[in-house]
C-alpha cells in the first residue's frame, strides 16, 4: 500500500507545488522588482534532482504536481522534464501555471507528456497596461500561446488574474467576456503580500467580495461545491461553459483542508505558503545521492510541523513573509 502523508492535524497532503526557476522573462509589478538578481545555476535543484523529489513524493501519496516558478517553461531542458515525471505512474495529476509567453512552442509537448490542465496568467487585454503590470510582457505573445493552447486541446484552461485598483481592475468584464468567449474558466487572485513593498499594496489590492458583486450585476452565476483544498470558491457562469473562482488567501477558511506543501527551486519544503516554517532538502538530495531514506525522511517528519493556518495581512507595514513569490512559486 502506498504511504500518505498526513499533518498534525490530520490533514492529508497529497499535492505539490514546484518551483522550476525563480527566473522569469516578466517582472510583473506585484510579483519581482524591476532589477531581480537571480540564483545562481549550483544554487538551484537540477532538473534530475528535481525529477528525484517529485518521485519521492510520489512514493509517498503524493497525486497531483503543478510546476510553478518564475516561468517554468523558461527553464532550459524543460521538456525532458516534463517527459520524465509524465511517466510517474503513482501520479494523477501533472499541472503547469505559466504566463504563456512560451506557450506557441511548448503547448503541443505539455499535451504529449500527459499536462491535461493548465493556468495561464492573464492581467490585461490592453497592450499598453499588459506592459505596465508586466514590465517586459508582450501581450500578442501570450494571447498567441493561448490561442496554441486551445488548438492543442487541453482538458481545461484557467486563466489567473490579479485586479488592480487603477490599473486593470476596468478589465474585469472584459476579461470575463474573453474566458467565456474561448470556453476558459478564470480566477481572479487577490493580492498577497509576499515579496519586498514594491508599492503601496493596500492602495492597488482589489477585494474579492467586490468582484464578485460586480460580476453579479452582469452574469448570473451560481456557486459550484467544487473544492481543490484551495483557497478557491468557484461559480459557473449561466449558459456559458466557463466558470469563476475566486482566490481570496486573505481568508483563513481554506487553510482547514488544506492538502498542498510547496518546494522552492533551492529545495527548500515551504509547509505553508503564509508561514516561514521550512525544511532543506538540497543537501539531503546531495549528500545522499544513491539513497532516498533521508529525503523520505525529512518530508514525513516535516508533516509535524506544517503550520495550523497562515498569517497575511495587508494592514501590516511589513509584508507578512519577506519572500518573492516567484521564489516560493504561485
Ligand atoms: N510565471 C508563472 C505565471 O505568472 O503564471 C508562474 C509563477 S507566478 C508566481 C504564479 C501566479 O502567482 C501568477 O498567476 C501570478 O499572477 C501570481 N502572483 C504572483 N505574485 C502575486 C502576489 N503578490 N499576489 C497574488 N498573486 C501573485
Ligand atoms: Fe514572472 Fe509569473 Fe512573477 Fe509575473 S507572476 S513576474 S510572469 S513569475
Amino acid at each position: 500500500m502506498t504511504m500518505q502523508l498526513i499533518d498534525q492535524f490530520n490533514r492529508k497532503v497529497d499535492y505539490i507545488r514546484v518551483s522550476v526557476t525563480d527566473r522569469c522573462d516578466f517582472r510583473c509589478v506585484y510579483c519581482m522588482s524591476e532589477k531581480m538578481t537571480f540564483l545562481s545555476k549550483s544554487a538551484v535543484l537540477s532538473l534530475e534532482e528535481i525529477e528525484r523529489v517529485i518521485k519521492v513524493f510520489s512514493e509517498l501519496g503524493i497525486k497531483k504536481v503543478r510546476l510553478t516558478g518564475g516561468e517554468p517553461l523558461v527553464r532550459k531542458g524543460i521538456d525532458k522534464l516534463f517527459q520524465s515525471i509524465g511517466k510517474i505512474k503513482a501520479l494523477d495529476e501533472i499541472t503547469l501555471t505559466t504566463n504563456g509567453s512560451q506557450l506557441q512552442s511548448k503547448a503541443q509537448m505539455l499535451k504529449d507528456s500527459g499536462v491535461e490542465r493548465i493556468n495561464i496568467s492573464l492581467d490585461s487585454l490592453n497592450p499598453f497596461t499588459f506592459k505596465k503590470l508586466t514590465r517586459t510582457g508582450d501581450l500578442n505573445k501570450v494571447l498567441d500561446g493561448i490561442h496554441a493552447a486551445i488548438k492543442v486541446g487541453f482538458k481545461k484552461i484557467k486563466l489567473n488574474t490579479v485586479l488592480m485598483k487603477k490599473l486593470n481592475e476596468e478589465e474585469l468584464y472584459d476579461l470575463v467576456d474573453y474566458a467565456i468567449k474561448y470556453y476558459l474558466d478564470i480566477s481572479f487572485i487577490e493580492e498577497m503580500p509576499l515579496g519586498e513593498t514594491i508599492y503601496d499594496r493596500q492602495s492597488t489590492s482589489v477585494n474579492n467580495n467586490d468582484i464578485l458583486l460586480k460580476l453579479k450585476e452582469k452574469y448570473s452565476l451560481s456557486k459550484t461545491d467544487i473544492s481543490t483544498g484551495g483557497p478557491a470558491a468557484y461559480f459557473s457562469i449561466k449558459n456559458t461553459q466557463t466558470k469563476v473562482g475566486l482566490i481570496s488567501p486573505h481568508s483563513h477558511n481554506f487553510c482547514e483542508n488544506c492538502n498542498r506543501v510547496r518546494i522552492t527551486c533551492k529545495g527548500e519544503l515551504f509547509l505553508c505558503l503564509g508561514h516561514d516554517t521550512k525544511i532543506e532538502l538540497m543537501p539531503l538530495i546531495r549528500l545522499n545521492p544513491n539513497n532516498d531514506e533521508p529525503l523520505k525522511e525529512a518530508i514525513i517528519n516535516s508533516m509535524a510541523i506544517k503550520p495550523k493556518s497562515h498569517n497575511f495581512n495587508l494592514a501590516d507595514e511589513q509584508p507578512s513573509v519577506v519572500r518573492f513569490m516567484s521564489h516560493t512559486g504561485g
